[in-house]
């Protein structure tokens, strides 16, 4: 028996660039590898009815889209004196692109994400609601958890900040409140990342670098790493990079093209009311099962919003985006 053979490692993708793969091994090194011509993956999605797909294939290589995220099986090749990826494990989950235009060129982006933190500031820069319910709607229709975080709140105060996102709170959303400056809700947050995998975004300046320095020294963070990821002219083919956490913290941040970039390309219509949590539960009341909560008589939302149980912001927030989802249907 050759050693050489059974050479195998089981990690997690970090990044990669032109078709070399770095890996995080479970046993903490780090590996290049390539994917093998012939890979296993065990692949996972959803029928149209729901139900979850889970079945290992044969692919080509070539056929495969490996992401950031995706949990891999390496194995030594002692004659090429290399690694390579030679199978892709489940995903749990998926931040994907939809293709504009349509069709299956769907673009996982990360996979296996645990939750999508949104962070903006209180004030400098002044916090826009309508891009957080964007943020927030790209999160859930990716099926994803979303937390938010609202930082720099020394600048107006603890209750002006509540004031102001009392919404979300309301919706279900966990809000924390930060000052990075003067050290406040940190630790809140840093339980909120602990044992997970976690998307970080949110506009340039708000402090994203500045929290994750502060609560992890070790993570050596350039700043401008995450902030240039979402800035708004920046070229989207930025890939996706993936920091585990430093010890003793378990999980990673995952630092992406900007959710506002991945958008809601070809996203069916008639789900855009699932992605606002406080309406979720409501839309199963209006008269017409496909009521689109605009004109419709009978609308438990609208009605819901005129007696002040459901935000009026987030409602127009949602009124926004399906005029944006139907002049991409048109255009
Ligand atoms: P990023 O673009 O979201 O990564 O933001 P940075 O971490 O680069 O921070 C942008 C600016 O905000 C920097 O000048 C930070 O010093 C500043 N900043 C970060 N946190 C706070 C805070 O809690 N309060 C105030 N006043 N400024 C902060
Ligand atoms: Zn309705």
């Amino acid at each position: 028996m050759t050693a050489a053979h059974d050479q195998t490692v089981a990690g997690i993708v970090t990044n990669g660039t032109g078709g070399i793969w770095h890996v995080l091994g479970d046993d903490g090194q780090e590996y290049e590898a390539a994917l093998r011509g012939r890979l296993k993956k065990s692949d996972t999605g959803r029928r149209a009815d729901g139900s979850i797909i889970r079945d290992t294939v044969y692919s080509a290589a070539h056929s495969v889209k490996l992401a950031v995220g995706d949990k891999v099986r390496l194995e030594r090749d002692e004659r090429q004196r290399a690694w390579a990826i030679v199978e892709i494990l489940p995903r749990k989950s998926r931040l994907a692109r939809r293709a504009p235009g349509g069709g299956k060129g769907e673009r996982v982006i990360v996979a296996n994400i645990d939750q999508v933190i949104v962070m903006f500031a209180a004030a400098n820069p002044e916090p826009h609601p309508r891009m957080l319910d964007r943020f927030l709607v790209i999160a859930e229709a990716n099926d994803l958890a979303a937390c938010i975080v609202i930082n720099k709140i020394e600048l107006v105060g603890d209750r002006v900040a509540h004031d102001r996102f009392a919404d979300y709170e309301r919706a279900g959303y966990a809000v924390h409140f930060t000052s990075v400056k003067q050290r406040i809700g940190l630790a809140e947050v840093e339980s909120a990342l602990d044992g997970r995998i976690s998307v970080v975004s949110g506009p340039s300046g708000v402090g994203k670098s500045s929290l994750l320095n502060a609560l992890f020294p070790g993570l050596g963070l350039r700043v401008a790493e995450i902030s240039a990821s979402v800035n708004k002219g920046q070229h989207t083919t930025v890939g996706a990079f993936l920091h585990p956490l430093p010890a003793p913290a378990n999980g990673a941040v995952v630092n992406t093209p900007g959710l506002r970039e991945i958008g809601l390309w070809e996203f069916p219509i008639a789900d855009l009311d699932s992605c606002f949590p406080e309406l979720r539960g409501l839309r199963d009341q209006c008269k017409f099962s496909d009521c689109a909560h605009v004109t419709e008589p009978g609308c438990a939302i609208r009605v819901a919003v005129d007696a002040g149980d459901v935000s009026r912001a987030r409602y127009d927030s949602y009124i926004k985006l399906r005029n944006e989802i139907e002049e991409e249907e048109i255009a």
